[in-house]
Order: C-alpha cells, then sequence, then structure tokens
C-alpha cells in the first residue's frame, strides 16, 4: 500500500512535468475507482493549468487556481509520467495529456484509489477535514500529541496510526518509530510522558525522511520507465523480524496484533 513517503515520491517525481502545463487533454479508460471518476471531469480539467502540486496525508492535490484534482493511489495505484505515452497495458485507468505532450498516466490493478474534482476550498472536503496534522508540521509537536492524547486509554501504536491525531504514520512507519523511540507499542497512549512523545515525535520524522530520502533514488522511475518504482526497504529494527534477535540487544523479537496490524517489539528494549 503507498505510505506517506511513496506518495511524496511521486509528488517529486512528477510535479517538474506538470506545474505551469496546460491539460490538453483526459482520458479515462475505467471510471470504476472507489468512486467514479466524475464525467464532468473532462470539462471542467481541459484547458484548465496546474499551479502547484501538494500533498496533504496520502492524497496528491493537483491546484488549478482554487480548485483541486484530488488523487489517492488506495491499495495498488501508481502515476506515471510519459513524454511518449507507450500502449496501455491493463490497469491504465486514466491519462491526463499536458500540452508539453507530457501523459500522467494512472495505473491501479484493485481500483481502490480515487480521482476526484474539488472545486473550491479542498481542506473542508468531508475525505480531509478531520485529518489531524502532518507529522513535519511545527505545531504537530510533542505538547500537541501529549496534549492530545492525555484520556486515551488506547496503545500508542494505534494512537499513532490515527489520522484524526497524525496523518501518515502507516504500520511499518509506526512500528519502527516506536522501536527507535524505546517505547513498546502497547502502552496506553494517555500514560506517555512528553518528554517521550518529543523522542517519537523526533523518530517518526526521521523514519519518513530516510524512506522520503531512499525514494529519491527512484524519481527518475516516474518518467518513462518501464518497471514500477519499488516500494522502499529501509533495513527495519523490528518490522516483519518476529523472533530474529534485536539488532541492538539480541533479544527476540516479539509480534503481536493491535487493531488487527502486525506489531513488532523488543521486550528489552521497548518499555
Ligand atoms: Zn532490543
Amino acid at each position: 500500500m503507498p505510505e506517506l513517503p511513496e506518495v511524496e515520491t511521486t509528488r517529486r517525481g512528477v510535479a517538474p512535468h506538470v506545474i505551469g502545463q496546460q491539460v490538453a487533454a483526459l482520458h479515462v479508460y475505467d471510471r470504476r475507482l472507489r468512486w467514479p471518476v466524475p464525467r464532468s471531469l473532462q470539462k471542467k480539467i481541459v484547458g484548465r493549468t496546474v499551479d502547484a502540486l501538494d500533498r496533504r496525508s496520502k492524497y496528491l492535490l493537483f491546484r488549478f487556481g482554487e480548485d483541486t484534482l484530488l488523487v489517492h493511489f488506495g491499495m495498488t495505484g501508481s502515476l506515471r509520467a510519459y513524454t511518449h505515452a507507450p500502449p496501455r497495458i491493463a490497469h491504465d485507468h486514466v491519462d491526463i495529456v499536458l500540452s508539453s505532450g507530457i501523459t500522467l498516466r494512472y495505473h491501479d490493478p484493485r481500483r481502490f484509489g480515487a480521482i476526484l474534482w474539488v472545486p473550491r476550498s479542498v481542506a473542508a472536503h468531508p475525505l480531509l477535514a478531520a485529518l489531524g496534522p502532518e507529522p513535519f508540521d511545527a505545531a504537530c509537536d510533542a505538547h500537541y500529541l501529549w496534549r492530545a492524547t492525555r484520556r486515551r486509554r488506547a496503545a500508542i501504536k494505534l494512537a499513532l496510526m490515527d489520522a484524526r491525531l497524525i496523518v501518515g504514520v502507516g504500520n511499518i512507519y509506526a512500528n519502527e518509530a516506536l522501536f527507535r523511540a524505546g517505547i513498546r507499542p502497547t502502552i496506553p497512549a494517555g500514560s506517555i510522558s512528553q518528554r517521550r512523545f518529543q523522542r517519537l515525535i523526533d523518530e517518526v520524522r526521521a523514519t519518513l525522511t530516510e524512506a522520503i530520502a531512499q525514494g529519491g533514488s527512484t524519481l527518475r522511475d516516474y518518467v518513462d520507465s518501464n518497471g514500477a518504482p519499488g516500494y522502499f526497504q529501509l533495513t527495519y529494527f523490528v518490522y516483519g523480524r518476529e523472533g530474529l534477535p534485536c539488532r541492538v540487544c539480541r533479544n527476540a523479537i516479539k509480534s503481536v496484533r493491535l487493531g488487527g496490524r502486525a506489531t513488532f517489539y523488543c521486550p528489552q528494549c521497548q518499555r
């Protein structure tokens, strides 16, 4: 599933090819994504110019003046740019052709993604309105996280993955950041001190930054490449390492399920 680092890498890979470009044509080959690609999109988008390409949580936001084309990748979506678009393959659902001749192609085998047109304030859109702050926002600091979790008995890992508290911390990054911060994933969020939240937000940012930096090495794959950019394989401390020795203390990594998600921790390093 594309996580924040993959979406941010897509944004950086695609942005130079779309900003300042006019939409020359839109081709929708299959509307049946998570929500149907609106039939009116052609009329709304052709002739408009992309002013900016932003990201909010895992949404890509193509800015057209006050209006926005919102793209989400669901489970298996991806976006590529081509100077000469090759013949379509299975699951290529939408082409956006720009005035430069570049084609942006949306590919999504499982079709859980979304391409929606949002007039005016995209921040008020139901998909975005309830989202918490971005992990890199200055306001998303230890004091904010500490204050927001005082009455929460839910496990810290569940809180960390709750998009109303903070966006963009998926399962892998939650596991890894909690290890690096020395915090056991199962302890109640409300019992964590502000000092430990400082360590945690530092490690969330460091983990995401490393994944985004690794994505940087795949940026050229977004243009004129046949292979899909791979998932970013950090050297994980705990994720997927049940029973293997901890890279720090050599104790066996344990695994539990939290909220239905695989959760890994070191019983020695994480308290
Ligand atoms: Zn350990």
